[in-house]
């Protein structure tokens, strides 16, 4: 095909923007020198490219961090030097901020100043986890007449961290400021849709003092680098985010190589909103969190669950506020950008078709942007209302600005509908009344229970995961680095 003035003027943005692989302390292309064309969920533009990695950038890139770890530079290191690398990692990333943000936000989608918030969260998962790197220690064990016994913290090795394009600059800051307080080397690749910030912050770990190898980041398809890294039997830990299907696959490789995982999968979230609640408070948080990020979020708020005398007031009042919500291009900061590529925008809007065609009442659509550019993979956010419990609505992931209601009659019923999904990701509970707060925080089977609040802006320090199909081990705070390290006991006979 010729090159218009339009798609040569691409290629040459394109080609400033050849991003590179960060392995073994090099910014290298795959060795294949193939790439994937970058675009703009926006506009669908093409803005930059990143390596195609394959099998053999992957065994680079493992060997690379195998080398780093056997060598001790890293593991060996005191905790508290390398706690200043993270620090300073955190300091390298403020100083980018505004570059980092805007990069997010074209490549994601995201509003500006979700960008913004997450470069935020990012400098302080770098911040927590510099801090913590010195603060992991073992026991002392009472023991044997004549024996001391005591445990140690001891990195796993190669940590593979295989992230999804959400929330890149976050989760890659949870997972590499826990591995590697730990004193773990890393490989982590992002994904294909949201691979720009992932690369960036690999060099800038460079620049922060991270030895060669200790931080490499590769790109490229999940069916290809994907699958390479997470049945390579080089590496000792894989952490994940992303879908439960994909969960499933890696999770069968590493039993292959018989090792650790991670596994942090999305949710089915409700809002519990019981007849008493502060529905001042309690109703643009509910909004907020089904419609930041366009929905695509592992803890977003998908279910509202209201108590039937509140039910009209509470879905008319809901109803009003998705009504003047608009879909926009991500540098309009708008309510919501774009979802991040046509796959998933297709699939949302098949969703909400079937409820529709199903009978599901639907109570409010808000708008996309007239005039948002045609290239884009937008979605208008929908409120439905006397969702069945057991539709695919009411229990799979929807990942869009979807928010199904549902009413109860009882506090009973209430438990029984949030745990009514096979998730358990987070929840929130909106009540006055404090004895009631505490029996359904209880109760609730989820890996975070916010009474009165929701999401509580991030968290970097509370541990974070699911039960269920959610997923299994805990991330942020200082529980993940219990996950990030196995226990070793050392035990003396001294007579
Ligand atoms: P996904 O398949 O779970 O992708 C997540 C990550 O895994 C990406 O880096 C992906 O690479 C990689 N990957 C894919 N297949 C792999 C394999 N067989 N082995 C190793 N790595 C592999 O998610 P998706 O396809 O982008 O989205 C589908 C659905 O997953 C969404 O609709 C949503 O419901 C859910 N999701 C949940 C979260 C969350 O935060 N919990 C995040 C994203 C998606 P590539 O993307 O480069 O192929
Ligand atoms: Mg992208």
């Amino acid at each position: 095909m010729l090159d218009t003035p339009d798609t040569a003027l691409l290629r040459t943005v394109a080609e400033e923007r050849a991003a590179l692989n960060v392995i073994g302390g090099k910014t290298v292309g795959a060795q294949s020198g193939a790439r994937i064309e970058v675009a703009c969920p926006s506009d669908g533009h093409v803005f930059a490219s990143i390596p195609r990695s394959d099998a053999a950038d992957v065994d680079a890139a493992v060997r690379a961090a195998r080398q780093a770890f056997e060598t001790g530079a890293w593991s060996r290191m005191t905790a508290t030097e390398r706690g200043r690398v993270l620090t300073r990692l955190g300091d390298l990333v403020a100083a980018n901020r505004d570059e980092l943000a805007a990069l997010e936000s074209r490549d994601t989608g995201k509003p500006a100043r979700q960008g913004v918030a997450d470069v935020n969260a990012a400098i302080r998962y770098y911040e927590f986890y510099g801090g913590a790197a010195d603060k992991a220690h073992g026991d002392q064990i009472p023991f044997l007449q004549g024996y001391t016994a005591f445990t140690t913290r001891e990195p796993h090795g190669v940590v593979a961290g295989i992230i999804p394009w959400n929330y890149p600059l976050q989760i890659l800051a949870r997972v590499a400021g826990a591995a590697l307080a730990m004193g773990n080397t890393l490989v982590v690749k992002p994904a294909e849709d949201a691979s720009l910030t992932s690369l960036r912050i690999a060099e800038l770990a460079l620049e922060a003092g991270c030895p060669p190898g200790v931080f490499n980041v590769l790109t490229g398809y999940g069916a290809e680098a994907g699958v390479a890294l997470s049945g390579h039997p080089g590496v000792d830990y894989v952490t994940f985010t992303g879908s439960p299907a994909t969960g499933t696959a890696i999770q069968q490789a590493a039993a292959c190589n018989n090792r650790g995982v991670t596994m942090e999968l999305g949710g089915k979230s409700p809002q519990v909103i019981f007849a008493d609640a502060d529905l001042e408070a309690a109703l643009p948080v509910v909004v907020n969190a089904i419609i930041q990020n366009g929905g695509q979020t592992c803890s977003a708020g998908s279910r509202v669950l209201i108590e039937r005398p509140v039910y009209d007031a509470v879905t008319a009042e809901l109803a009003r506020r998705f009504c003047a919500l608009v879909a926009e291009p991500h540098d309009r900061d708008g309510d919501l950008g774009p979802l991040i590529n046509a796959r998933q925008a297709h699939r949302v809007a098949a969703m909400i078709a079937e409820a529709e065609a199903g009978g599901t009442e639907l109570l409010a659509r808000g708008a996309v942007a007239d005039d948002a550019p045609a290239g884009g993979h937008y979605q208008a956010p929908v409120l439905f209302g006397g969702v069945d419990p057991l539709s695919v609505l009411a229990q799979e992931e929807v990942f869009g600005p979807v928010l199904a209601a549902f009413a109860f009659d009882s506090e009973e019923e209430a438990v029984r509908l949030a745990n009514g999904t096979q998730y358990g990701l987070v929840a929130g509970v909106w009540t006055r009344d404090g004895g009631r707060q505490h029996r359904v925080a209880k109760r609730i089977r989820a890996g975070q229970v916010y009474v009165n609040a929701y999401g509580a802006g991030g968290g970097v320090e509370l541990p974070f995961g699911g039960f269920g199909k959610s997923g299994h081990g805990r991330e942020k705070g200082f529980e993940a680095l219990m996950d990030m390290s196995a226990t070793k006991t050392i035990v003396f006979n001294h007579g």
